[in-house]
């Protein structure tokens, strides 16, 4: 495989600006967020020599672009200058999401002067917005003295900066924030209860548990807190000592999750770090203290004030703030009057019952390994369930306050795939959970021999690939010797964070799973979210039926900038990989695919002129799901090097059958003489255009299917990593001439019945 062999010396600017570790070492230094985006500034106007560096920052109340830091203009211009989106020359830039580079900026007719903070000597403008994800944040503004002295070369630069600073500048512009107010209707949680016998919640992490249950029985740990007593007057010096513990816990726990999942899910608690730094929130209570304050009720004060702000927030994602403040706030409180924490309990092997659970407690509970959570409050798109997926700790959200008198010790059994909760389960109910569970203890514990390569009786090889979600699932996939990720669902990664991941938080991840398996072939899919799979941070949308809707290869070419975020960071992540593929998801005619090609091929380009390393050959394939492309198979065949069949979707569209609706679950007939018949044209297809084929849907896993499959020609199997020694013995115990026999008499058969007997 070609490689691109570079450095980025020749650019002094890109070598000095992208250095994200000079970058984050300022971060760390400063004790808050003026301060930082202050160094930014000087930072950035030493590199590019520029005279004037300035950062805007939107704010949602007033919705203004507001000047928060500069180097060259006037400091009392700080804060006071102002601008609409697109009003001035800033303002244009943010509204229409590009650069703007002005020879001499005086005579642009969107020039806004602005008296007194001493711009007009600055003639060379050059403006670059700041995005995060699908937000406006702001712009960051250089100036010269000279006219006509900025070039493309400077505009590189400032993207690649802006790109970076994104994440930590939306967390500044998220305290701004805090002054907005606006009103939503709150949120209602589904769920039928029955009785407490029975009660059916809402399922946010699966797997099974049967355990004895502990009550959590604190109400709302932080709404509780003012009930708390302290018979003491504490002194600043022993508050200064809690933020400094709470700071210390957080960075461990920062470093826990990090261990655990992927890099970018440690930024969960990225935020309360910089609300911990931060001048308006804990220098408030120091404030407060030196007025003669009590200091836990000066936590109290402060951290309620944000709380109110937030919870009014318009968004998911301003809401989930509200809770990071009271996981703060709480954690500052405990350590100031020595409280040793909430969790002094072992919860090893029980089913924990809460009222409601911080992010940080799923984490111990976690590490404590528990069986499952019931939590009588929140949803299934909320933090706690997106960490509980991560970590697999089933979890179930279910609506009934009465679950808080369940007596501690009851047997329950926690059914998270379903998301029933049975108390005091009857024999029947425990011994099928039981049989579950031993068949699926099997597959974890059984260590069966596997081999490096598969091969059917008569020597044919077939290709076993692993399905990846998370980084834990990367270590099972080397240990069961997979030949590499034949899809990698990069949403997920999307969905344990907070916000959208920047450029450079996604090629620290992708880089990072190909460290993980080198040399090896790695297919790694765009983003597939809308349908069951929602980002917390993109509630903005609301379907009807989200699984024709706004998803997946639609989403990203509706949001390009996202798309071509993405793009670069798999192509710079996957510098080092041995064969880096990248899949579109749900392409649905010709033209969507050479649209998404487009956007690669740009991306390739720009890193390229940017002197960035990165892979340059990825082969380019089409996640095969929808009906539509059937009849156009040839043509994308073409175009494509290579097709990977997603069976889940495509059985749901191709037979109109929601694939997570349990209702209609007897519906979903992967055998249905049409979708085989379907299979066997696209396996023709890509055999005839000599392209690679594989399946990655569930269907590849499963044992009686998998004859048919090699008889139309199937030589790649892509599949959760668990059951690669299952196929591998299946696959060994067959002859092709048997496999195509049974593929040739079932494509025959036009009744679901038929096709079934022959299984
Ligand atoms: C599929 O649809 O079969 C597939 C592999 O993609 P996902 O399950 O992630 O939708
Ligand atoms: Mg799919």
């Amino acid at each position: 495989m070609e490689k691109q062999i570079t450095t980025n010396q020749e650019n002094s600017h890109l070598g000095l600006l992208c250095d994200i570790g000079e970058l984050n070492a300022l971060f760390a230094g400063s004790d808050d967020i003026e301060a930082f985006l202050q160094q930014i500034v000087i930072l950035v106007a030493k590199h590019i020599n520029a005279a004037v560096c300035s950062i805007y920052m939107f704010d949602d109340a007033s919705q203004e672009l507001v000047l928060k830091a500069t180097l060259g203009l006037h400091k009392r211009s700080v804060n006071k200058t102002r601008l609409k989106i697109g009003e001035g020359l800033v303002g244009l830039a943010v509204k229409e999401g590009r650069p703007i580079c002005e020879k001499m900026a005086s005579r642009s007719p969107n020039y806004k002067s602005f008296p007194g903070i001493n711009e007009e000597a600055f003639e060379s403008f050059l403006v670059i917005p700041i995005q995060r994800g699908l937000e406006n944040i702001g712009a960051l503004v250089v100036q010269r003295e000279e006219t006509n002295s900025f070039n493309e070369n400077d505009t590189m630069a400032l993207k690649a900066i802006t790109s970076q600073l994104a994440g930590a500048i939306e967390n500044s512009r998220i305290l701004m924030a805090l002054h907005a107010k606006k009103k939503e209707k709150k949120r209602s949680l589904p769920g039928v209860v029955e009785d407490l016998k029975f009660i059916r919640g809402e399922a946010a992490s699966e797997g099974i548990a049967l355990a004895n249950i502990t009550v959590i029985d604190e109400g709302k740990p932080y709404q509780n807190l003012k009930d708390q007593t302290y018979n003491k007057n504490y002194t600043l010096k022993e508050f200064q000592n809690a933020v400094a513990k709470t700071e210390i816990q957080l960075e461990e726990l920062q470093e826990q999750v990090e261990n655990k999942l992927s890099g970018v899910a440690s930024l969960i608690f990225e935020a309360h770090i910089l609300m911990l730094k931060d001048k308006e929130f804990t220098g408030a209570m120091v404030k407060r203290i030196n007025h003669g304050g009590n200091p836990p009720d000066a936590i109290l004060a402060v951290a309620n004030k944000y709380i109110r702000m937030f919870s009014e927030g318009l968004n998911v994602y301003m809401r989930e703030k509200a809770k990071d403040v009271e996981d703060l706030a709480r954690r500052l409180f405990d350590n100031l009057i020595g409280k040793e924490g909430r969790f002094v309990t072992n919860w090893k092997g029980r089913i924990v019952i809460a009222e409601d659970l911080f992010p940080s407690d799923i984490l111990r509970l976690s590490s404590d390994e528990v069986s499952g959570i019931i939590l009588i409050s929140g949803g299934v798109t909320s933090h706690i369930s997106i960490l509980a997926r991560s970590l697999q700790i089933p979890l179930v959200i279910a609506d009934k306050m009465q679950l808080k008198k369940v007596p501690d010790d009851t047997l329950v059994l926690l059914d998270a795939e379903l998301g029933a909760i049975y108390v005091n389960p009857d024999k029947k109910l425990i011994s099928r959970y039981n049989e579950r569970k031993k068949a699926l203890d099997a597959v974890s514990r059984s260590k069966p021999k596997i081999n490096a390569t598969s091969f059917t009786k008569d020597g044919e090889q077939i290709h076993l690939l692993a399905n990846i979600n998370l980084h834990l699932d990367i270590k099972l996939a080397n240990d069961l010797k997979s030949e590499g990720i034949g899809l990698y669902r990069t949403e997920f990664s999307f969905m344990v964070r907070s916000n959208f991941p920047t450029e450079e938080e996604q090629t620290i991840i992708y880089s990072s799973i190909i460290g993980q398996m080198p040399k090896k072939s790695i297919n790694i899919r765009t983003l597939d979210i809308g349908g069951d799979k929602v980002l917390a941070y993109n509630d903005n949308i609301k379907e009807n039926n989200p699984n024709l809707g706004m998803r997946s290869i639609r989403f990203s070419l509706s949001h390009k900038g996202l798309f071509r975020q993405q793009l670069r960071a798999i192509l710079r992540g996957g510098e080092n990989a041995g064969d880096l593929r990248i899949t579109f998801p749900m392409i649905s005619s010709i033209d969507e695919f050479r649209e998404a090609k487009n956007q690669l091929k740009e991306c390739l380009t720009s890193l390229k002129n940017e002197s960035i390393p990165h892979f340059l050959t990825p082969k380019i394939g089409i996640m095969i799901e929808t009906p539509s492309v059937i009849e156009i198979i040839d043509g994308l065949a073409k175009e494509a090097d290579f097709f990977c069949i997603g069976t889940n979707d495509f059985i749901q569209y191709m037979l109109a059958v929601d694939r997570n609706n349990a209702l209609v679950s007897s519906y979903f007939i992967p055998h249905h003489p049409s979708i085989l018949r379907s299979l066997k044209k696209i396996a023709k297809s890509a055999i005839k255009h000599k392209i690679d084929l594989s399946i990655c849907g569930e269907m590849a896993h499963e044992e009686k299917y998998i004859p048919f499959l090699l008889g139309i020609g199937i030589r790649t199997l892509s599949l959760d990593s668990r059951y690669i020694p299952k196929v591998q013995k299946k696959i060994a115990d067959l002859t092709i001439d048997e496999c195509n026999n049974l593929a040739n008499k079932i494509l025959k058969k036009d009744t679901v019945a038929k096709v079934a007997s022959y299984l």
